[in-house]
């Protein structure tokens, strides 16, 4: 199974690509978690994607594009993907669709997580990552995944493991230079949600909800 997932940062759609993974058992490959292991791990593409990452900005497509292509031909994506992050703009979105023709590969559905970009900011602003693993979602606004206590300290709900919040999920212009991108209907990646529509099944769910009705709602159109 072959699968994209679309949603504005803060939509839950890390949450929701968790849940579809362990549904169908494929990888949940997410741009911003490879570029963000890059950079912690000090590698050349980390320092290339730092600067970009921390203003909200993309990183080039020069550099996004042939990596994203590079990670699908891993062998753990024989049996299909999830991708999450990407495509973010439309010339991502025409350079998937083209390398996937190319390889003969299938893309079964697109997800797309609708919700409004005040909502969206506003779990951005709460979210919290997991040291130990990035699918334990944390977020101190949402009750259904608020961190846990110990000894007067937030940790992670699902392992008891330290939290931290991305520098650029506090900086509201980083956010709001992500929401421009995300809901820009001409090039961004609202643009890249149309094209596929044209193209694939697009699954819509709307975000609103918490986040066991919206995966109940979410599975039951997967089928
Ligand atoms: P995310 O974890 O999805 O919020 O991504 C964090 C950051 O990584 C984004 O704000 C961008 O700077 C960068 N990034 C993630 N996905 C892409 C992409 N498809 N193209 C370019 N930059 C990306």
């Amino acid at each position: 199974m072959n699968i994209l997932i679309f949603g504005p940062n803060g939509s839950g759609k890390g949450t929701q690509g968790a849940i579809v993974q362990k549904k169908f058992g494929i990888p949940h490959i997410e741009t911003g978690v490879i570029f963000r292991e890059n950079i912690s791990g000090g590698t050349e593409l980390g320092q290339k994607a730092k600067g970009y990452i921390d203003k909200g900005e993309l990183v080039p497509d020069e550099i996004t594009v042939p990596m994203i292509l590079n990670r699908l031909k891993a062998d753990d994506c024989k049996t299909g993907w999830l991708l999450d992050g990407f495509p973010r703009n439309l010339v991502q979105a025409e350079a998937l669709h083209d390398a996937l023709q190319k390889e003969n590969i299938t893309l079964d559905y697109a997800i797309e997580i609708v919700l409004d970009r005040q909502t969206s900011k506003n779990r951005i602003m709460g979210r919290r990552l997991c040291v130990n693993d990035n699918n334990h979602p944390n977020n101190i606004y949402i009750d259904a995944i608020k961190p846990a206590e110990k000894n007067g300290k937030l940790v992670c709900r699902v392992c008891g493991g330290e939290l931290s919040a991305r520098a650029d999920d506090q900086d509201e212009s980083a956010i709001d230079k992500r929401h421009n991108i995300y809901y820009d209907t001409q090039t961004g990646t609202t643009a890249g949600i149309n094209y596929f529509k044209e193209r694939v099944k697009v699954i819509q769910v709307d975000g609103l909800p918490g986040v066991n009705e919206v995966s109940e709602d979410l599975l039951s159109k997967l089928g």
